[in-house]
């Protein structure tokens, strides 16, 4: 019996954690403070996995990724003013990658504001930019209809990141349950196909292209399309291209894979499936000289507003990747077309050749460069882990070198190019791998300077003891660094403030020992074998974090391209 007469009553805290969890959300990441430490210690209380983070931002990457690989978005609950605010990198990430995510922000109390209130900050209306939706509930009664819209705005149409602002006073304030206005859990997006006439349209183009390819995109893999898609590869004969985070959706490995002929594959198609991916700087904006002047392109999207991109679509396939590859498989023309494709996917592995690295990952001189790290990386490596990698030339070259056999499960900077991403997502994948697929393991391969923006979740990942293996490949820099001789020989210049180069960083930083301070294990390699023997440890070891610590050469850069044209770190 309560106060109020036998009327069960509800805290505004456990209202919230309730809502969410009506909602199927499973994840929820943050930092506590004034006001939502109670919505934390709630959301635990209903069931909710609730992972303390260091910093905000990284609590953000982690929830966008939860949502990126389960389908139901993760929470990332955080205080008022400068907590709020620091995850606007992490709410625009997951939005310009198409990622659902919840932000749950405390805020001043209502009678406070514009007074100057503590944090007092225009949270709505700054968030506004950053999401499909922003909104603060105007009463406890509404937060379950508020929850079940950000969850669903979130997820249905273009997944994105949704706000929901809760006032500071509401958290603990009492609410009668009978008073309240619960909403059943939304159910995943309803499927749409593409229209008839645009499906044989399209059918009739591909029929008529002599080398077409299929472009596979993130949204492809988001859409879990892999059985579809692989059976249209197998029956078609296409010749398919994935995006970097569509890798994986299928096989590498695929014979029909032309990732190893990127460039060649892009230059010659006549007709370009795209599949889930924009025309945006991945691809080049579809244009000329990455593409050819008169390419046609059948586009496959949810989103009508990204039909005609940069290129004007010979067909637009609006709807759903994955009922769509299914409309188009059911047409049942293809299978005639195949000797027809083999041929021009084998000519284009004749092309191969120019992007065999081998020389560059057998030498033997130390430092090492980036080719050998990859090289004994992959060696080693389990088919089914879960790639996380970012940095510049750490990503760039570590994409083209190391393999995905499985969809969604490479997790990288993205649309955005966001650095300082990789723990985050390492946690969230981790997390995700223990309560769903236990024998996988979460490989974060680093750059030195990508590892620096959220080293300190090195403690979150031991805290919670998440079996992650971290590989920082260590070149003393943002692109390039020092070698510790040339750094000491700079300092007798003056001051390091006025002579210190923009790029570098200091020579030789021990950051394994980030990981033994924390109880992890801690390794610093210089040879092959060393890295060698140092991944095999870790991974012998299925409990515990590692972090492996390699020192590659300061001036190891990537190989020379054969166009000019391909220096950019997109390739
Ligand atoms: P990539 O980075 O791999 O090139 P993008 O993020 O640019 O991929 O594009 C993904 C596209 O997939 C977006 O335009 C998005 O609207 C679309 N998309 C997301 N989910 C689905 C879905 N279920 N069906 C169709 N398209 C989808
Ligand atoms: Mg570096």
């Amino acid at each position: 019996v309560t106060a109020s007469g036998g009327m069960e009553e509800l805290s505004g805290a456990q209202l919230i954690a309730e809502a969410l969890r009506a909602q199927n959300v499973e994840y929820m990441f943050g930092v506590v403070g004034i006001p939502i430490t109670e919505v934390a210690v709630a959301a635990q209380a209903a069931g909710i996995k609730y992972i303390g983070m260091r910093n905000e931002q990284a609590a953000c990457y982690a929830a966008s990724a939860i949502g990126y690989l389960t389908g139901r978005p993760g929470v990332c609950l955080v205080v008022s003013g400068p907590g709020f605010l620091h995850t606007l990198g992490g709410m625009a990430n997951a939005t310009v990658n198409c990622w659902p995510l919840i932000v749950i922000g405390g805020s001043s109390d209502r009678n406070q504001e514009t007074m100057g209130a503590f944090q007092e900050f225009p949270q709505v209306e700054a968030a506004r930019l950053y999401n499909k939706l922003s909104v603060r509930p105007s009463s406890l009664e509404v937060i379950p209809a508020v929850i079940e819209k950000a969850v669903r705005t979130s997820i249905y149409g273009r997944p994105g990141s949704c706000y929901i602002d809760i006032p500071g006073d509401f958290v603990n304030l009492q609410v009668n349950k009978s008073s309240v206005k619960y909403v059943e859990c939304c159910p995943p997006p309803p499927i749409s196909t593409a229209e008839h006439s645009a499906v044989s349209e399209a059918a009739s183009i591909i029929a008529h292209a002599k080398q077409p390819l299929l472009i596979i995109g993130k949204g492809a893999s988001y859409s879990r399309a892999e059985n579809n898609i692989r059976k249209f590869v197998d029956l078609s004969g296409l010749p398919f291209l994935p995006t970097p985070m569509a890798k994986g959706v299928v096989p590498d490995n695929h014979p029909n894979c032309v990732a190893a002929a990127r460039s060649m594959a892009l230059l010659h198609a006549d007709v370009i499936i795209l599949l889930g991916a924009r025309l945006n700087w991945i691809l080049h904006f579809g244009l000329p000289p990455r593409f050819r002047q008169d390419v046609k392109v059948i586009q496959i999207d949810i989103c009508a507003e990204e039909m005609g991109n940069n290129v004007r679509p010979a067909a637009m396939l609006l709807g759903d990747i994955n009922a769509i590859t299914k409309q188009v498989i059911d047409l049942e023309v293809y299978t005639f077309l195949f000797p027809l494709y083999s041929l021009h996917v084998s000519v284009l592995h004749l092309n191969l050749n120019s992007f065999i690295f081998k020389d560059l990952a057998l030498q033997k001189s130390l430092p090492m460069n980036y080719y050998t790290v990859f090289h004994h990386i992959r060696e080693l490596i389990p088919k089914d882990c879960i790639l996380v990698s970012e940095g510049a030339n750490t990503m760039d070259i570590g994409r083209t070198m190391l393999p995905n056999y499985h969809p969604r499960q490479r997790l990288d900077a993205g649309t955005f190019g966001t650095m300082g991403v990789g723990l985050g997502f390492a946690i969230a994948a981790a997390l995700v791998a223990k309560d769903r697929t236990p024998e996988k393991r979460v490989i974060c391969i680093e750059g030195d300077s990508a590892f620096g923006f959220s080293g300190m979740e090195v403690e979150t990942i031991c805290r919670y003891n998440l079996p992650i293996l971290i590989i920082v490949v260590n070149n003393n820099g943002i692109y390039t660094g020092l070698d510790a001789g040339s750094w000491k020989e700079m300092l007798q210049y003056g001051d390091p403030v006025t002579s210190v180069p923009p790029v570098s960083l200091l020579p030789n930083a021990r950051y394994e020992e980030i990981m033994s301070a924390f109880g992890g294990k801690g390794y610093f390699v210089n040879t092959p074998e060393e890295l060698q023997n140092a991944v095999k440890a870790s991974l012998a070891d299925k409990r515990a974090p590692s972090l492996i610590n390699v020192m590659i050469d300061p001036q190891s850069e990537r190989k020379k391209q054969e166009f000019p044209w391909l220096t950019r770190s997109n390739l």
